[in-house]
This record gives C-alpha cells, structure tokens and sequence, in this order.
C-alpha cells in the first residue's frame, strides 16, 4: 500500500512495467505501417506559444477555452502544455520550410498531450497519441490512405470491434451555412427536444445528432445533413474519397452528425470507436484540414491528418503481449557471485535474457525465484564443482565445464 501521501496528480498515472509491453506494440506497429507508407516520425515540444492552439484549434473549441494547461514563464512568455499535435507539426512546417520539399510532405509523431478534462476511464489528463500528418496535397487519395494506415493500425493490434464512421464538412463557408439552417430547423422543432440539445442549439447544433432522448432522435431523422448541403466540389471529392475505400474493402458507416472537437476539420472527417470501451469510445480519427495552414499564416495549403490514443488502443486490445521473460536464471553459493556475475553477462552478451541474484538469498530461496521468474534453465555454481544446468520444466540436470556453458545453453535455448 501506498507509505507516501504523495500521488500522481490528477488525471495523470504511471504507465507500469506490466503495461509496457502493450505500449511499445502499439508504438512499434504504428512505426512500422507508418514509414512503410512514407511517412517519416517528427518530434515537437511539448509546450508552444498559446496563440499556436488558440489560432489553430480554434477559440471556440472546448480545448481551448475550457482545457489548456497554460502558464506563463519567467520570460513571460505565454505557454501552453500541447492538447493535441496537429498545430504544431503545422507550425514546424512552416518554420523549417517544408512548403519547398516535394509535396504532401508525410510525418507521424507520438507523444505526451494534455487537456484538463474531467478525468474516467480511457480519458485522462495527459495522455498519448500516435498521430500523422499529410500536409500538401488536396488528393481523395490521400484521406483514403490516412484511413486506411489507422485502420491497419487498429486490425494490426488485434481489435476487431472497430467501427469506421465517416462524413464530411464541406467548407468551412458551406458549413457555416449549413449550421445556421440546423439550428433554425431545430428550433422550429424545440418543443420535442431535451433540455441539453435546446440548451446547445447556438454553440453545437451538430451534438443533436449524438442523443439518446427519444424525441430528439425522431426530429433529428427528418434533420437536413451537411452530406446533403455539399457543394458540388466537395461532393466530388467525398465521393472520390468513399470509392477509394469501397475499392480497398474498407467498410464505414456514413455519419452526417460526425463531431470533432477541434475547428479546423473541413470535408472528410472520420472517426474509429470501439463499443467495448464504453463510454469514452473513440479510438482515434481525423480529417482534412485545408485551412489550417494559412490560418498559421502560411500560403492555403491542403492537409489532412489523423490521432489515435495509445491508452485507449491497449485498452481495446484483446490479448496483452508478455514483455521479454527472464530465460536463463544463474544461482550460486557466496564464493560463486563473481563468477554468476561472469556467466549473466557472457550469457546477455550473447543475446539469451539472463539474470541472478541480486538480494543475498540462499541457494533454495534463489531456485524458487528462477521459478518466479519463468526462466526455462537455472544455472547452479555450487562450491567448486563444475555448473550445473537445470531444465527448470522437467527438473533434469546436466554437469557441464565453465567455457561450455554458454554454448550449451544457445543450442538449448535457440
Ligand atoms: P482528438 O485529438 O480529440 O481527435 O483525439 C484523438 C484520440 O486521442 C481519441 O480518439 C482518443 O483515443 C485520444 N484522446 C483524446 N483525448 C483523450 C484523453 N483526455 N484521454 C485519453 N485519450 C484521449
């Protein structure tokens, strides 16, 4: 039990050793499907100016108005702990010039973010993300390819309950438009409405479409959808977007409410979300950003990008990978540790996990922490006799010279 009042602070928590193995997986998958598609790995700070988030995420956001950790340094500059990623690898494009390298220029990150929010399973305050990044080019072909590296990503880890939902915004014009005429339509209907949706018709009619109250749902069928207020480009190009994915085997369920929490999304926006975890079930998701960039002040540069928690991801992983086990147990007599010490070393150095006795135990106690440990072999130095090794599964045993050990023990174990 805990001997200390000190805790990690709210909403944060220490990732064990036990949870590592899932971790790395998630973090080595997403690498390798990453750079096999071209996309190459971009480290950020994990602070940057305030006005980056406030410009880029947009003021109105829950993320900036209710959840930055903000502060202000002893040069009194206004800082903010990162909540998400995709502002900053914007940022570092346009700082280092990569309007110049050959376009879409493809980067993927992980990381630490943060955001104040109220903390319950699967959401946290600071939490990590595995994110990418295409950023220079307006192709249909691009979204498809973001959608379809997550979903490999996701299928890759083993989660089979992943369910693709998929719409589009249009621009940020035509969305615009098309909010002001949702929110009339709702309040021609507000007497049919919960209490929450009346009381968000100005500042997210688009939540309407999430709510279970019943009345709600019924008016909210006959609602008119962005998907159906495109223009005729953005129509084009969602289409274009879905018949990549139909001819890829990709299936999605089209959501005309897909919310995102962030004000840079326009047309493709996408979400995964796995039913197992509840309430928190977002896996990950994206969308296009085209405005983004020369809202950063750059030259309008098309984009598109996605994010997916790495917590969330090992919780919705059915089976979790054991980390690398202890092989080869070396236990010994006091006038043997030296020589233990010789033989764990030569028997790491040649690739085989090897490990001894580190807290004085006698010879029993060391053979029952071979035990724990899971080693297949224990290696016994006893007096001056030549070692012996155990096969720990079946209590067979082997005299075998010092210099062969290792030898021995490769051939065994290989
Ligand atoms: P977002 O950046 O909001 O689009 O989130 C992308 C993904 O990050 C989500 O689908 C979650 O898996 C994860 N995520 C976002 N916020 C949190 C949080 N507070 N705690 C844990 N994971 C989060």
């Amino acid at each position: 039990m805990s001997s200390s009042s000190y805790k990690a602070p709210r909403g944060t928590f220490d990732a064990l050793p036990d949870q590592q193995p899932a971790r790395r997986l998630v973090e080595d998958t997403a690498n390798l499907l990453l750079e096999r598609a071209g996309y190459a790995r971009i480290e950020t700070p994990i602070f940057e100016e305030t006005s980056l988030f406030a410009r880029g995420v947009g003021e109105s956001t829950d993320i900036v108005s209710k959840q930055m950790f903000s502060f202000t340094d002893q040069g009194d500059r206004e800082l903010t702990l990162r909540p998400e990623g995709t502002a900053s690898v914007c940022r570092a494009y346009l700082e280092h010039g990569m309007q110049k390298w050959p376009q879409p220029v493809k980067l993927w990150y992980s990381g630490a973010f943060f955001r104040h929010e109220r903390p319950q399973a699967g959401r946290y305050r600071q939490f990590h993300q595995i994110g990418a990044e295409a950023i220079g080019s307006d192709s249909p072909l691009v979204d498809a390819e973001m959608i379809v590296l997550l979903r490999d990503l996701i299928e890759a880890l083993g989660i089979e309950d992943a369910r693709l939902r998929l719409g589009s915004l249009g621009s940020i014009e035509s969305r615009a438009a098309y909010l002001d005429e949702l929110r009339e339509y709702l309040r021609s209907h507000e007497s049919d409405l919960s209490d929450e949706v009346k009381g968000r018709i100005d500042s997210n009619p688009l939540r309407a479409f999430d709510a279970d109250h019943e009345g709600t749902a019924k008016v909210m069928a006959e609602a008119p959808t962005m998907l159906d207020r495109l223009d005729a480009e953005d129509s084009a190009h969602f289409e274009a977007v879905k018949g990549v994915l139909d001819d890829l085997g990709v299936s999605y369920d089209l959501d005309p409410g897909l919310v995102r929490g962030l004000d840079y999304y326009t047309r493709t926006v996408f979400e995964f979300t796995c039913e197992s975890l509840g309430a928190q079930s977002g896996v990950g998701g994206g969308g296009r950003y085209d405005g983004l960039i020369e809202q950063l002040g750059g030259k309008p540069t098309p984009a598109v990008g996605w994010a997916a928690g790495i917590e969330r991801l090992t919780l919705a992983m059915p089976e979790v990978p054991q980390g690398a086990r202890t092989r080869v147990f070396v236990a010994s007599d006091d006038s043997n540790r030296q020589r233990a010490m010789h033989l764990v070393t030569d028997l790491r150095r040649a690739g085989i996990p090897a490990d001894l006795d580190l807290a004085g135990r006698a010879m029993k106690g060391q053979m029952k922490q071979a035990d724990r440990l899971g080693a297949a072999s224990c290696v016994i130095l006893d007096a001056e006799t030549d070692p012996v090794i155990r096969n720990m599964e079946n209590g067979e045993q082997e005299s075998v010279p010092f210099e062969s050990v290792v030898e021995k023990l490769i051939a065994e174990l290989a």
